[in-house]
């Protein structure tokens, strides 16, 4: 994709000048293409491909010389929108879909929390080490530590310098994660490049326009915090500086604003993040330790964060804020930022979010491949993973969720067909769900698991089921007579179907396949009850979101592979499979067995035994300790009491 490097004139004009957004026509042929690049560019104009879910566009940012609809009248041109906001770049109306900006492994933006921890400045080597070490394990992906210190005194700890990024970046490498740091001088870019991999420009320095425009010129990752007393405008147009001289990738940062109250250090403006989400397409995330100023209030907001509809947080820890010598009243403990990780684990997926996670360091001695880490095959081609529906199902989303990486998702027709193409190779991994949180265990799936006995499951994943009514493009809800879903759907929005007697519900083999149906029917009196993902896809609109009966609606899904995957990490949690002999208290007694061995049982789950009439077998979700002999010993011993061997279907990490 071509970078928006605009020159100094240029880049002033772009700033209080024009842009438009050019929707160029699918089938647009090269000449064409080329063309209109022509035209612009002899216009003084600068232009950026854009390629979106729906659409291509060309963003155009330039002198105020040409009329839009000369524009239009160029082949290949669908249609032209101009760009009202004075932030051009940084504007959601210049690119529809979300931003993601990735740092190495890390993809902030999208479906991910990402959690950036760190103390308020590196202080010495052990400091920042055993820092990085505890945050990583509790699962930030990213460390923040400041250098040089903006302090309102002068008398203040003003932070290591040069000294102080040595010791950041030798932490984040040891502990696998990238770093963040602030850059205050346009005099210390250079040797800042060599330390982080994401510039932060603090609070004091938002409209520090030469920092701007320097730092954007290094093409880097910038974190940018609102100003004290920015207006979200002002933040915006700070932002439109860094992407017109060269970055494409800005995280907004609301860190709380000067307002008349002094309880808490600033004022955390909630209300920003849904209000820039759609203004702009550039990941929000929100800094509550500088917005409360006080440790206890950091959790509390850091969460509402969240629920509001952040990317996700930075937050500062000290491994012992008594004698931080910068912000320690509002670094949290150590105990406190695991808490508040298991606390945002729990929110995600009620926002419908996943929680950005590091992909495990390869085992010692062990091959680094893992779930979380496998990149693009030694083929050059992504990974592929397996999943029942059309394109848009609730599986494809729960896979990319899971995956941390970009794959390929293959679609499948049945369950089964999954579990073959994994056997064949044709992917790599399937994903298949396993239980729904209101309806139940999908037998089916479970039995295929015995089936195939060569495939492990890996991991495991959970997605929130948002159902929406989904439409035509100009159809309205009122007007719905026929809504087409797989039953389940249909079930679940019984409620949303009672309260609108126009509407009758049409069973479809599939959720998403239902979408396409209607897409292809052309009705504006259809609809179809799918993820709003797949109105995307099809090109349709989602008339209505959340028509769930029931907000508590997961499903869990388990990714199956051939191989299973090695990792330093320990594994957690195990599936195992046996049969108890039909006698009084044979379940009892194996049950007997976890419970000796202190295993906490997750799940349990019967199934009949083909050609056993009222023989049952026992799938159960056991958690494992770190000492992995409790776990293999409690196998031995239901080994000796169980009818057939116990199997292992999956041991794997959570
Ligand atoms: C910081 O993140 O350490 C910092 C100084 O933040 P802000 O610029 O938001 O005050
Ligand atoms: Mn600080």
């Amino acid at each position: 994709m071509s970078r928006f490097l605009l020159s100094g004139k240029t880049a002033k004009q772009g700033a209080d000048g024009k842009a438009m957004v050019i929707v160029l026509e699918h089938d647009i042929q090269v000449e064409d293409r080329n063309g209109i690049r022509a035209f612009l560019s002899e216009k003084g104009y600068q232009i950026r491909e854009i390629v979106g879910q729906e659409e291509t566009i060309f963003g155009a940012v330039g002198p105020a010389k040409v009329d839009p609809r000369e524009v239009e009248l160029l082949p290949g041109v669908k249609s032209v929108i101009p760009v009202s906001k004075p932030y051009k770049l940084a504007s959601r109306e210049m690119k529809k879909d979300d931003t993601l900006v990735r740092v190495g492994a890390v993809k902030i933006g999208g479906r991910r929390i990402v959690v950036i921890a760190g103390p308020c400045a590196v202080e010495s080597r052990e400091q920042i080490l055993e820092t990085a070490r505890v945050l990583r394990a509790s699962g930030a992906v990213m460390l923040r530590g400041g250098a040089y210190k903006p302090r309102t005194s002068p008398y203040s700890f003003q932070g290591l310098g040069e000294e102080g990024l040595r010791y950041l970046k030798e932490a984040g490498e040891a502990a696998g994660m990238p770093v963040v740091s602030e850059v205050v001088a346009t005099g210390h870019i250079d040797l800042m490049r060599g330390y982080v991999d994401v510039f932060q420009i603090g609070a004091r320095n938002m409209q520090n326009f030469e920092l701007l425009k320097q730092v954007g010129k290094t093409g880097m990752p910038v974190l940018l915090k609102r100003g004290l007393s920015a207006t979200i405008e002002e933040w915006l147009m700070a932002a439109e500086y860094l992407l017109a001289h060269g970055t494409d990738d800005v995280i907004l940062c609301e860190r709380g604003i000067r307002t008349f109250e002094t309880y808490t250090r600033n004022t955390l403006d909630l209300s920003a993040i849904p209000v820039v989400k759609k203004l702009s397409h550039l990941p929000v995330i929100v800094d509550p330790s500088h917005a409360t100023g006080i440790r206890e209030k950091v959790p509390p907001m850091g969460l509402a964060a969240i629920a509001a509809g952040a990317d996700g947080l930075t937050v500062e820890v000290h491994t012992d804020p008594a004698r931080a010598l910068s912000d320690g009243p509002q670094s949290l403990f150590p105990d406190q930022f695991e808490k508040l990780m298991r606390d945002i684990e729990a929110l995600s997926a009620v926002v419908g979010k996943e929680v950005a996670k590091i992909p495990p360091a390869p085992a010692a001695g062990g091959t680094a491949f893992s779930v979380a880490t496998d990149r693009p095959s030694a083929a050059g081609r992504n990974t592929r993973v397996a999943f029942q529906g059309e394109s848009g199902a609730y599986s494809e989303t729960a896979l990319k969720g899971f995956f941390h990486f970009d794959v390929e998702s293959l679609p499948r027709q049945s369950f089964d067909d999954i579990f073959s193409a994994v056997l064949e190779g044709k992917a790599e991994y399937g994903i298949i769900p396993l239980e729904n949180s209101l309806t139940g265990s999908i037998h089916e799936n479970y039995d295929l698991l015995l089936r195939y006995p060569d495939l492990k499951i890996v991991g495991e994943t959970k997605l929130r089921i948002i159902h929406s009514l989904i439409g035509l493009p100009g159809a309205e809800l009122s007007g719905i007579r026929k809504v087409f879903s797989h039953p389940q759907g249909l079930a679940q929005c019984r409620k949303f179907l009672e309260e609108h007697p126009s509407m009758r519900g049409e069973s479809f083999y599939d959720t998403a396949g239902s979408v396409c149906f209607i897409a292809k029917a052309g009705r504006k009196d259809y609809a179809a009850i799918a993820n709003r993902e797949a109105a995307a896809i099809y090109g349709m609109h989602v008339l209505k979101e959340g028509i769930e009966t029931n907000p508590h609606n997961y499903t869990r899904f388990a990714i199956i592979s051939r191989t299973e995957i090695e990792t330093s990490e320990k594994p957690n949690k195990a599936i195992i499979i046996f049969s108890a002999p039909d006698r009084p208290g044979a379940l009892f007694a194996c049950m007997k067995v976890l419970s000796g061995k202190n295993l906490n049982l997750t799940k349990i789950e019967s199934r009949p035994i083909e050609g056993k009439p009222w023989q049952y077998l026992f799938y159960m979700g056991v958690e494992v300790p770190d000492n992995r002999e409790m776990f293999t010993g409690a196998l031995e011993e239901l080994r000796a009491i169980s009818e057939e061997t116990p199997r292992v279907l999956g041991i794997y990490r959570v």
